[in-house]
């Protein structure tokens, strides 16, 4: 396993990360001892990071981690989970000091755990940016001074959010951003705020290399937001993977971890099987030929996204 720096933490992360939503059945239900096998399949296998939320499976993957992490020795795994959302709809978010403080001490005693290693604003932009800078982000600094959290993260769709929040911040607040969607093989465009980020030394995470489900022959869940043109050449690309005896999501993992500037890309998988297939690919070389022409059939929707959380934040 390759580790890289995260931003200015200090934190060698592994390239490959572990994603728990899917400890919470985001995607379909998982039964607890298999997502507590593959979350200690991960650490065995040089996984070092994992991000999770009170929003994914509505706490249940918070449990099922921290049941997965008991005994655990803390110094083995680098521990992110968020605040602020708490549901699908507009009215469960809450960027309130009072909730998040709230929040912060629910979850760790669901991880059970005495400090987080990143504590991550959820999806920023279903808030009012000023609240998140004037109150939200405060009392993430409360937080940390309290030695709950180590570091502080944004979170979000949007990339333009995390630009704007970093300018109206005192340089050296955030310590990571996580961007998702946005470095897969369909979309490149967290490229364009990678300098940005660097230059305020702040680290970034990926998430979602697999576009939440678009980079798979299984095709997309229900819910999934992408515009019809892209689940369909997606499902193309899929298709001729399979054609030629490889697998998209082989290719995807490949290509997501082959950018440096980015330290980790979180994947999320409650299958043990899943996970060592995927550290596995993440040591062999890229099938260029095979990723040309993937990247040929994607090029007409290449970058092209949704909207989401308020009009103003997008
Ligand atoms: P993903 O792109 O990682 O795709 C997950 C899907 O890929 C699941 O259906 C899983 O079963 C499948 N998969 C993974 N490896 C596989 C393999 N080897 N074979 C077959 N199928 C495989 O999407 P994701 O889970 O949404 O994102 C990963 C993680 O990133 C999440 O768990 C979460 O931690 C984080 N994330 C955070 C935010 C946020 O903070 N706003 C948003 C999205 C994702």
């Amino acid at each position: 396993m390759e580790y890289r720096p995260l931003g200015k933490t200090g934190m060698q992360v592994s390239a490959l990360s572990f994603g728990a939503s899917s400890l919470g059945g985001v995607f379909h239900d998982v039964d607890e001892q298999t997502g507590i096998r593959a979350v200690r399949t991960a650490l065995d296998l040089g996984i070092n990071f994992i991000d999770v939320s009170p929003f994914y499976g509505l706490t249940k993957a918070e449990t099922v981690l921290g049941r997965a992490l008991a005994g655990v020795p803390r110094e083995r795994y680098f521990l992110a989970t968020k605040c602020g959302r708490y549901g699908a709809q507009p009215e469960d978010f809450d960027f309130s000091a009072e909730r998040i403080l709230k929040s912060v001490d629910e979850s760790l005693s669901r991880l059970s755990v005495d400090y987080l290693d990143i504590i991550q604003v959820h999806d920023m932009e279903f808030g009012d940016i000023r609240q998140v800078v004037a109150e939200t982000i405060p009392a993430l600094l409360k937080v940390k001074e309290r030695g709950k959290a180590r570091f502080i993260g944004i979170t979000g769709l949007p990339l333009v959010m995390f630009v704007r929040v970093a300018e109206q911040i005192v340089a050296g607040t955030i310590d990571t951003i996580l961007s998702y969607c946005h470095y897969e093989l369909n979309d490149t465009s967290l490229l364009a705020i990678l300098p940005a980020m660097e230059q305020r030394g702040i680290g970034v995470i990926n998430a979602s290399p697999l576009g939440m489900g678009l980079l798979s022959v299984r095709g997309t869940p229900k819910w999934h937001p992408a515009p019809d043109e892209v689940k369909e050449r997606c499902r193309r690309a899929a298709g001729l993977c399979q054609t030629r005896g490889s697998n998209i999501i082989k290719l995807a993992v490949q290509y997501s971890l082959g950018e440096p500037r980015i330290a980790t890309t979180l994947v999320g998988t409650a299958s043990p099987e899943n996970i060592a297939s995927n550290v596995a690919w993440a040591a062999e070389p890229i099938d260029q030929q095979l990723l040309n022409e993937v990247l040929e059939i994607l090029k007409p929707v290449h970058n092209v996204t949704w909207q989401q959380g308020r009009p103003e934040n997008n």
